[in-house]
């Protein structure tokens, strides 16, 4: 019987999933080689502090601080330091040394990813980054793989966890914003400074890489449009709620043909109302779904848990053994097809139906005066509601206007509401919010 070969394996970062990963190779060892056609071994884990504890045992000598003659010796890298320096520089040795890299860094990706890319190309090795988006929640895989054949048209995702738990606490306890942001912070779904994620930073790095392997085109961060949830008000959910949506925070890229039928790709992370049975809708608390639309395919969902150190840590073993069973087998290794060239759209140009809530003085004719300025602008009208609340104090009565579009251009959109403010009859536009899945 001929010896299996050994692959080296270099860790840096022993963090939440960091440890987890040297976990898994060193406890199921044998079931990962029975798998891969090769025995993994951990050669090292370089991290900062070789003092800090652990969230597992692991053996001492295994530390390093060294990490750059750590990947110098190896035959696969996993980068799970986070940030950008020093994990590019890293990872462009790595991949120049001829190993295997496996990441789990959206935010390098987002910001450099072309450069890892084009390196990966060059050296002919494989760079893989399935725990960048979503977790543990198999996505990107199938988008590059299973769906190479089929041509996706939509992705639409709920990436990330703390803003679905706050969204989805607001919905559920009529909780303000800043109430659901301090009980995720208690309970540990965000972080002391939550700003890359509640402004969305988190979720438009990973549309960027969504866009980019369900196009066939790299998009990057600049790409994205990006609005966060910090604005949406419990008055908004209860709209919503009532109108029978929910409010979820998506990262959606779209191809989208103009009247010339030229095509591009819209790419944006923004609060979504969505109607409360789509499929997405009851994606709850800090779970993750990736919606995906395709033309032979059509519908797809995945669902599953976007964080944590354990669940993170099956994506990137995942791609870890795929990476060396590809180099127990020989031949080139492909990271992804970047061939489409179908330019970014900016915001301006996406196509949506549109949620609208606007503060009315109670009077006739004033549904008639609205209802001609969206006309004039080419904004066609699906629901109109319209309450009736009477101010306690001054007896004033006023009217609250609900709208629900048909699909229009954002900039037709922006148009309407411009000129809807400027009515004599509006004390206010309450919210104006994009809407999916009608
Ligand atoms: P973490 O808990 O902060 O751990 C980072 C690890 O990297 C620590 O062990 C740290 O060493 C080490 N490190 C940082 N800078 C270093 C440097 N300059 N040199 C050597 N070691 C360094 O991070 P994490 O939560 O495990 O996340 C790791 C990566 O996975 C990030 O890119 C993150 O975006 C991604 N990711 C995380 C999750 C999740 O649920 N946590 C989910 C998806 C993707 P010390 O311990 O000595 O300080």
């Amino acid at each position: 019987m001929t010896e299996m070969r050994t692959l080296k394996v270099a860790l840096l970062g022993c963090g939440n999933v960091g440890a987890q990963v040297a976990r898994i190779l060193i406890e199921d060892a044998d079931a990962l080689a029975a798998r891969t056609g090769a025995r993994l071994e951990l050669s090292g884990i370089a991290v900062r502090n070789l003092g800090t504890k652990r969230d597992v045992e692991l053996p001492q000598e295994l530390f390093t601080t060294d990490a750059e003659t750590l990947v110098k010796d190896a035959d696969l890298v996993i980068e799970l330091m986070g940030g950008i320096e020093p994990a590019r520089t890293l990872i462009l040795s790595a991949l120049s040394n001829g190993a295997c890299v496996v990441t789990g860094n959206k935010a390098l990706l987002a910001q450099d990813g072309p450069t890892l890319y084009e390196e990966a190309d060059k050296a002919g090795v494989q760079l893989s980054y399935e725990a960048a988006v979503a977790g543990a929640i198999p996505i990107l895989r199938p988008i590059r793989d299973s769906l190479s054949g089929d041509r996706i048209t939509r992705v639409l995702g709920i990436v990330n966890g703390t803003t679905n738990f706050i969204l989805d606490q607001m919905d559920s306890t009529g909780a303000q914003f800043a109430d659901a942001l301090a009980e995720a912070q208690r309970l540990g779904y965000a972080e002391a400074d939550p700003t890359a994620d509640v402004e969305g930073h988190d979720a438009a790095a990973k549309a960027a890489i969504l866009a980019t392997l369900s196009f066939h085109t790299r998009f990057a961060l600049e790409n994205v449009h990006c609005e966060g949830i910090t604005k949406v008000s419990a008055a908004d959910i209860a709209a919503a709620k009532d109108a029978g949506f929910v409010i979820k925070l998506l990262a959606i890229a779209e191809k989208l043909t103009d009247a010339d039928g030229g095509e591009g790709i819209s790419v944006r992370v923004h609060p979504t109302l969505l109607p409360r049975e789509h499929p997405l809708a009851a994606v709850r608390g800090a779970f993750n779904a990736v919606f995906i639309e395709a033309e032979n395919a059509g519908e797809l969902m995945f669902y599953g848990q976007g964080a944590g150190g354990t669940p993170t840590a099956s994506a990137v073993l995942g791609d870890l053994v795929s990476a060396a069973r590809r180099l127990v087998l020989g031949g080139p290794q492909r990271t992804e097809t970047t061939t489409g060239h179908v330019p970014a759209l900016p915001i301006d140009a996406a196509v949506t139906s549109y949620y609208i809530g606007l503060d009315v003085a109670d009077q006739p004719g004033v549904l008639a005066k609205i209802a001609q300025i969206f006309a004039e602008n080419g904004v066609s009208i699906e629901i109109m509601r319209q309450t009736i609340h009477r101010d306690a104090e001054s007896n004033v009565e006023s009217a609250e206007l609900r709208i629900v579009t048909h699909r229009a251009s954002e900039a037709a959109l922006a148009a309407t509401v411009e000129a809807v403010k400027g009515l004599d009859v509006i004390n206010s536009v309450t919210s104006v919010l994009r809407v999916e899945g009608v």
